[in-house]
């Protein structure tokens, strides 16, 4: 046999109960954005890289490390994008839906593409579900985001959440905090780890909540978070926030040395993280973030959002859901006669919506319930001699083996009519 081409690392095939599985979540999660009045943008996974660049920022994680980036063949660098955020700002930008609907909620499903170091939790494609909320600064804003990211994982069936937030205050306050922050850190540098070191350089901020314990105790002695670096619009903002948060009955933590990842968040972050999922322990994050629809080439918009991670939702999950699995019915034949007949039956019922399967491999009768069970088919119906001759078939219920004959002519309005309950 030939070699077989295999999936690339830190790729995943999803396929049969997982899809379902997916598929399942993905019906619950946008009933909770419908209720929530977003509606859904899909954009295109390959963008201009100098998008991301301008966006997450040059001395990021991502855009140093983690873009897969490549030369198109008329020389135009390109990325397949790594987060949804700032795919969706050049859109909403793009499609001028700042002058067609103002104010703008979005939802948006799809994968994204890191070159990260694969492990549990952590791949180089993964799904994220997500939304963007553009075109108002009210605090209300960013504490119905956090409530409804709240909500689509109560709605999803993941329990035992913690929702942390704090706030990294306007541009101004951020350059305060990293200025602060560099001034106690300068003499202090060794005591850092190597990462540490090195975005003491790039992206001070993330000293904050780097995971390594001496760095975090060491962070914590001579800093005592970023809340003392806000100046008052911004207290009052996240002090309106976290009040609307507990109007709504939302649990949270004050974590005030929880920073993001990329340039554009000010005021209000957040993330979600959960014990099961080990070292990789984030579901999702967001936050505001009030700069980016200028620095994207727009009037300047204040924004919120957030992006929860499918795969680390799906650890995350105690039960798994109920899945509509199964077709409704499989006919099960016995000689090329009764074939045909089920043939044209199953065709005529899958017209009306009603999902039905039989063989295509010249199986057994046997066999072919082995394969009505596996199917999980919720009835099978039986064509043998008998009932041809009869013109008959016997519908079985699979649940609980319950047999009875149906002549064939009232057949198919028969299951019509069990499956229009
Ligand atoms: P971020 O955009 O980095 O804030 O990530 C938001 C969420 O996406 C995380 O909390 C994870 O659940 C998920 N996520 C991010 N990167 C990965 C990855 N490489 N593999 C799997 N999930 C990821």
């Amino acid at each position: 046999m030939r070699e077989q081409v295999r999936a690339l690392r830190g790729t995943k095939d999803l396929l049969l109960k997982e899809a379902r599985l997916w598929t399942t979540l993905e019906a619950k999660a946008r009933a909770v954005f419908n209720a929530f009045g977003y509606e859904e943008i899909r954009t295109p996974v390959i963008e201009e890289s100098s998008l991301f660049v301008r966006s997450l920022g040059a001395g990021t994680d991502i855009v140093e490390k983690q873009m897969f980036t490549f030369i198109d063949r008329g020389e135009r660098s390109i990325t397949l994008r790594p987060e949804a955020t700032a795919s969706v700002v050049r859109a909403y930008l793009e499609n001028n839906l700042v002058n067609e609907i103002g104010f703008t909620k979005l939802f948006y499903m799809g994968p994204m593409f890191r070159a990260e170091r694969p492990q549990a939790g952590r791949m180089r494609q993964f799904h994220q579900i997500g939304v963007e909320a553009i075109g108002s600064y009210s605090p209300h804003l960013d504490a119905e985001v956090i409530a409804l990211m709240a909500a689509l994982l109560d709605s999803l069936g993941v329990t035992g959440y913690n929702i942390k937030i704090n706030s990294l205050g306007c541009p101004k306050d951020k350059k305060a905090l990293s200025d602060g922050l560099r001034a106690a850190l300068s003499n202090n540098v060794d005591n850092l780890c190597d990462d540490c070191k090195v975005r003491f350089e790039k992206n001070i901020l993330r000293v904050l909540d780097c995971k390594n314990d001496s760095c975090r105790n060491f962070v914590r002695k001579i800093f005592k978070g970023t809340e003392e670096c806000l100046c008052a619009e911004c207290l009052s903002h996240f002090d309106t926030a976290k009040k609307a948060l507990d109007g709504l009955k939302v649990n949270y933590t004050i974590d005030p040395y929880l920073v993001r990842g990329l340039d554009y968040y000010t005021k209000t972050t957040f993330e979600v993280t959960h014990r099961k999922l080990g070292a990789q322990d984030a579901l999702g994050a967001g936050g505001r973030y009030d700069n980016l629809v200028e620095d994207l080439g727009g009037q300047a918009k204040g924004a919120c959002g957030f992006a929860l991670g499918m795969e680390r939702t799906v650890m995350a999950l105690e039960e798994l859901p109920d899945i509509s699995d199964g077709i409704c019915v499989y006919f099960a034949t016995m000689g090329p006669d009764e074939y045909r007949l089920a043939f044209n039956m199953a065709m005529e019922l899958r017209t009306q919506g009603i999902s039905c399967d039989l063989d295509y491999e010249g199986k057994s009768l046997k066999a072919q319930m082995r394969a009505a069970d596996k199917l999980g088919a919720k009835y099978a119906a039986i064509i043998g001699e008998d009932e041809l001759k009869n013109h008959t078939l016997t519908l079985r219920n699979m649940a609980t083996k319950e047999q009875k004959a149906l002549p064939e002519r009232g057949f198919i309005s028969e299951i019509e009519r069990i499956f229009s309950k």
